[in-house]
């Protein structure tokens, strides 16, 4: 399997045709997976918005006010009213907005994103990165296509690339049924793909300037396992994000 980045990608503007952008400038396979940064997707699907965008309501109000108690440095009101109309429920207020976007993705401040932004102040991730992708994919010759993001995780330190809308693979390759070295049954490993994919395409796509938001995917097996596109966690399952539920000040 390699990677690589498909070179010369202008700066995205509203209405611009990725598909077209990517294929004039990489002789892509039917089996390449080509994974897309979603600010790029947002940018296209014109989801860049200013700060005077948004009027923040009292509810907005009280939560930058928290933030801002919590960390000492000022928040804006209407980054916060931008979260909240961005999210379905807020997992954490404080120190950071950790919350649910409306397509399932739980990340800090519902993905809104403030670096590589040319046009505006804030980037909204995608509203539906899925059917995103199966845009992508339908105006390339590729059959597979991941929408990624930069993401933090609890536990650990630093980001990494997640992917958060998919087409044409499954999410997830499940191990269940099949065996270890020493011939004993695996009983809960489902691995998912699509994340492990958008991770090694984020760490060639770069966080900065380097203007490479699209990383093919070349030689990458599924292999013969059953596939599941299970990828966000429904709430009543998620045990982590109960309980921090539970122990939110509120
Ligand atoms: P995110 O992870 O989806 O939030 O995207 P990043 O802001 O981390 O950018 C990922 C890569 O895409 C970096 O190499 C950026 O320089 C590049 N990038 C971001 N926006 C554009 C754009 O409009 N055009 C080009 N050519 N590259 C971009
Ligand atoms: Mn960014
Ligand atoms: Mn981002
Ligand atoms: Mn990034």
């Amino acid at each position: 399997m390699e990677l690589f980045a498909v070179p010369g990608l202008p700066e995205i503007r509203e209405g611009d045709d990725l598909a077209a952008l990517i294929d004039e400038r990489v002789d892509l396979r039917p089996d390449d997976v080509v994974c897309v940064a979603s600010t790029v997707v947002s940018k296209a699907e014109g989801r860049v918005r200013d700060y005077d965008d948004f009027s923040p309501s009292p509810r907005a109000r009280e939560l930058a006010d928290r933030l801002e108690a919590a960390t000492g440095d000022s928040k804006d009101p209407r980054f916060a009213q931008a979260v909240l109309e961005e999210s379905t429920e807020i997992i954490l207020a404080e120190p950071f907005l950790l919350t649910a976007s409306r397509f399932g993705h739980v990340g800090v401040n519902a993905g809104i994103d403030r670096s590589n932004v040319a046009d505006g102040d804030l980037l909204l991730l995608p509203k539906r990165p899925t059917e995103s992708a199966d845009r992508i994919r339908s105006g390339l010759p590729a059959d597979r296509v991941v929408v990624t993001d930069t993401c933090g995780r609890p536990f650990r330190h630093g980001q990494r690339g997640v992917a958060i809308g998919w087409s044409g693979l499954p999410a997830s390759r499940d191990w269940r049924g099949e065996h270890d070295r020493d011939g004993r049954e695996l009983g809960v490993t489902v691995q998912n793909v699509v994340d492990e994919l958008a991770a090694a395409a984020n760490l060639v796509a770069g966080e900065g300037d380097g203007g490479t938001p699209v990383v093919v995917v070349r030689d990458f097996e599924f292999g013969d396992h059953a596939g599941s596109d299970a990828h966000f966690r429904d709430v009543e399952t998620d045990f982590v994000r109960q309980a921090l539920r539970e122990w939110r000040y509120d």
